[in-house]
């Protein structure tokens, strides 16, 4: 029987925390593959999946292997633990040309053949069969592995297929992540997600200045990063209020700086409505005015959870590389304004001084914005 061996990252499991761990990552396998059928099991330090359709294998595959936590599977054949069925599928998944070895694991120390004398015997009967083969025990460029297990079965395969590694989601906390419609922050999100946060998201937009488009472009974002974080809520608030008061009352080239704290004083009052510990950006050092250093500063100060920005040392071209191996590239690219294209400054401040920006905010009723944001959110679940 065709089965899929799942391994995880080894490295987390050390002491108290084995337990929480590895629920998370059973939880979400089987909540990554909802909607195809299998059976589920463990089998020590790992899992296997069977009495599955095997016509849809290569989709249980890319599946498994985006699911953080995993560090990787094999496609493997499941056979009786007796030299004959061992041999026949040792055999069926051999190469015909190049080097090989076979490697051999008896965790049943009841099966009768050591395991040095069950790869050289079962290599004999490849090599007979195809004689072009050679044996290379150093560096074969082929490995046919045999896996014999403690319940009477064993495992043949030859291919381990890498997966994402990282932690399991639901492991790392929770956080609110500030999702526009760029390139940025859904690999701002999918990075998180990787160390295994639970993660929804905000979304800030300024209709009737931005279209409904724009914000359909937000949810399709998120609907694709949904892969990653497992489950995805959108909160989505009407920003168009205070940057309406922003414009009218504080100097254009602040503008940004002042937007950005409204933005982060909103994600953060959403977190702690729903217990969340962070805040998550795509912003990534000097790529444009607003993420300086000094305008970073002045967004922060007005944080009190930790705010984490996993991109802060990425260059755009590696951050891009990210959006296009998830698959949010093309989606980030359409060209739907996000509200920070409308009213933009023609100069906006790069360096930000926070005790000038104090100043200037304080024009603004800023606890009635924020809670007259807070009343405009309109939560929507990506199913
Ligand atoms: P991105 O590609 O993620 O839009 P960016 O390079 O365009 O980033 P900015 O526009 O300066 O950079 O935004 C910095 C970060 O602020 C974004 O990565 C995102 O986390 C957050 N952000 C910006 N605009 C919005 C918005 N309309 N709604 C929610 N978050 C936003
Ligand atoms: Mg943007």
């Amino acid at each position: 029987m065709q089965v899929l061996i799942i391994r995880y990252s080894e490295i987390h499991l050390k002491g108290n925390n084995r337990e929480f761990f590895e629920n998370a990552l059973i939880t979400n396998i089987k909540t990554a593959l909802k909607g195809y059928t299998f059976d589920f099991s463990r089998s020590n330090a790992r899992y296997v999946i069977r009495n599955f359709d095997t016509m849809l294998l290569d989709d249980i595959v890319d599946v498994v292997t985006n699911v953080f936590g995993v560090h990787s599977v094999s496609v493997a054949e499941e056979v009786e633990s007796n030299y004959q069925a061992i041999s026949q599928a040792a055999l069926a998944i051999a190469p015909t040309t190049g080097t090989f070895k076979v490697n051999t694991n008896r965790a049943d120390k009841r099966f009768p053949i050591p395991s040095m004398k069950l790869s050289a015997d079962v290599g004999g009967d490849i090599l007979e069969q195809h004689p072009d083969l050679k044996v290379d025990l150093m560096n074969p460029q082929h490995v046919v592995n045999i896996d014999i297990r403690e319940n009477g079965k064993t495992f043949v395969y030859s291919k381990v297929i890498k997966a994402v590694n990282g932690m399991p989601v639901g492991t790392g906390g929770k956080a609110v992540a500030m999702l526009s419609g760029g390139i940025d922050s859904p690999v701002a999100v999918y990075m998180m997600a990787k160390r295994g946060m639970t993660i929804r998201c905000v979304h800030f937009h300024s209709f009737p200045y931005t279209s409904m488009q724009a914000k359909q472009k937000v949810l399709d974002l998120a609907k694709l990063v949904k892969k990653y974080t497992l489950r995805m809520t959108v909160d989505v608030v009407s920003f168009t209020e205070i940057q309406t008061a922003i414009h009218e009352q504080c100097p254009e080239d602040y503008m940004i700086t002042i937007m950005r704290r409204f933005m982060m004083r909103i994600a953060e009052k959403i977190a702690k409505n729903y217990g969340g510990g962070a805040v998550i950006t795509g912003e990534s050092l000097g790529q444009v005015a607003s993420q300086t250093l000094e305008s970073i500063t002045s967004t922060n100060s007005v944080a009190t959870l930790p705010v984490f920005r996993p991109l802060i040392g990425f260059d755009k071209d590696q951050i891009i590389e990210i959006a296009q191996q998830i698959g949010t590239f093309e989606t980030s690219i359409l060209p739907y304004e996000d509200c920070c294209t409308i009213f933009l400054p023609k100069k906006p401040v790069t360096k930000p001084r926070l005790s000038a920006v104090e100043k200037i905010e304080s024009v603004l009723d800023v606890e009635t914005l924020v809670n007259n944001a807070m009343q405009t959110i309109e939560t929507i679940v990506i199913e």
